[in-house]
């Protein structure tokens, strides 16, 4: 408990920010005091501090901005991509802040509160069949592009996701534990870009510390040991046989994205360790009311992680554990099962305790 003798003061930023995009990254790293941690220290780096949300404003920010860079993206254009939602909203704010249509595929199976959000920050959202999965999302986009001009903005393959880890999530990390023991990092893919830009980084500037790769425990497509059929754009041709319908959005696509591939390839992951859905759920419960810290299925099932690697690890570790997203995007998920509307026994209790403004 740290001492509470007077009121809390802050001092303001020191700057005024031209733009939000301004406001994307340099997220806080937070310890965990009240779950128990076997023994290590467990902080988790809080994505949702983001201004749309999430992890996925940094690559949102840079695909848009190094396709400005590179003039494969003209003012104006209309961008389109397929995104289970924390990519779409990301896209969605920086094309609202730089005046570009944004078009977003999306398999109908994701929370409806993620397509609302994009709408409500201006995109078009085009869903796609559930039985076609990711894969399906993913195709209607490419043609889509090829039919219109539009500029795809590719996260699963471009060389903009990754890049932008590298240059801010990675760098903040290494500041945030300059001088720090740092022993294990652990975090989940997606498209792979947060491994990857991480792995380039600490391999080269803090070997010792072990990097922790974590899947869906029903669909281990790394664990399974089986390659991506690709084509020459390094895109998948098909569904990998290892995927199966998992619980924790924004992991684990049908396929073993490019991206990814990199991490693989290079071995930037020293373990790789599945995790249930169920698991993940609790593990974001857990952080929500014992910590009071909001994040999605993606985070509890990284921090779900973070204690098995504190089971084992030796005495004293010190563990980050990466938190894409906001809890508050999942309230038409499974995540808030068994979270009721209605008053339970024990409120209905506190209510009839004085006969003051009782309901029925
Ligand atoms: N969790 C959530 C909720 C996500 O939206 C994503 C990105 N799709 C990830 C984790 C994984 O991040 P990355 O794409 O960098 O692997």
């Amino acid at each position: 408990m740290s001492e509470n003798t007077s009121i809390r003061t802050t001092a303001g930023r020191g700057r005024l920010y031209s733009n939000v995009l301004d406001t994307i990254g340099d997220t806080p790293i937070i310890r965990i005091n009240t779950i128990p941690t076997h023994g290590a220290t467990i902080y988790v780096k809080a994505e949702a501090f983001n201004p749309a949300g999430s992890i996925k404003d940094r690559l949102a920010v840079n695909i848009i901005e190094a396709a400005e860079r590179s003039g494969a993206l003209k003012p104006g254009q209309t961008v389109v991509e397929a995104t289970s939602g924390n990519t779409g909203i990301g896209l969605a704010m920086v094309c609202a802040q730089k005046g570009y249509p944004l078009v977003v595929t999306m398999a109908d199976s994701f929370s409806v509160e993620r397509r609302r959000l994009m709408r409500m920050l201006g995109a078009k959202v085009i869903l796609t069949p559930r039985a076609l999965k990711g894969f399906g999302m993913y195709q209607k986009a490419v043609a889509l592009s090829k039919a219109h001009g539009w500029f795809l903005a590719s996260q699963f393959e471009t060389e903009a996701n990754a890049d932008i880890h590298e240059a801010t999530t990675a760098r903040e990390i290494m500041a945030d534990f300059d001088g720090s023991r740092l022993d294990y990092v652990v975090t989940g893919y997606g498209t792979g870009g947060t491994v990857s830009g991480l792995g380039r980084v600490l391999r080269k500037e803090r070997p010792e510390t072990k990097i922790i790769l974590t899947e869906p425990a029903n669909a281990q497509l790394i664990g399974s040991g089986h390659a991506q059929e690709r084509d020459t754009t390094n895109a998948p041709t098909a569904s990998h046989p290892a995927f199966e319908p998992h619980p924790i959005q924004g992991w684990t696509p049908d396929f073993i994205p490019a991206v990814l591939q990199e991490a693989i390839d290079n071995a930037y992951y020293d373990d790789l360790i599945p995790i249930a859905g169920a698991d993940g759920i609790q593990g974001a419960k857990d952080l929500a009311q014992k910590e009071g810290i909001f994040t999605g299925i993606s985070g509890g099932s990284t921090f779900a992680v973070a204690l098995k690697v504190a089971e084992t690890a030796p005495e004293g570790s010190v563990i980050l554990c990466m938190l894409p997203d906001t809890g508050e995007r999942y309230l038409s998920t499974p995540l808030f099962d068994g979270i009721a509307e209605d008053m339970d026994a024990s409120e209905v209790e506190i209510s009839k305790s004085t006969p003051d403004a009782q309901m029925d």
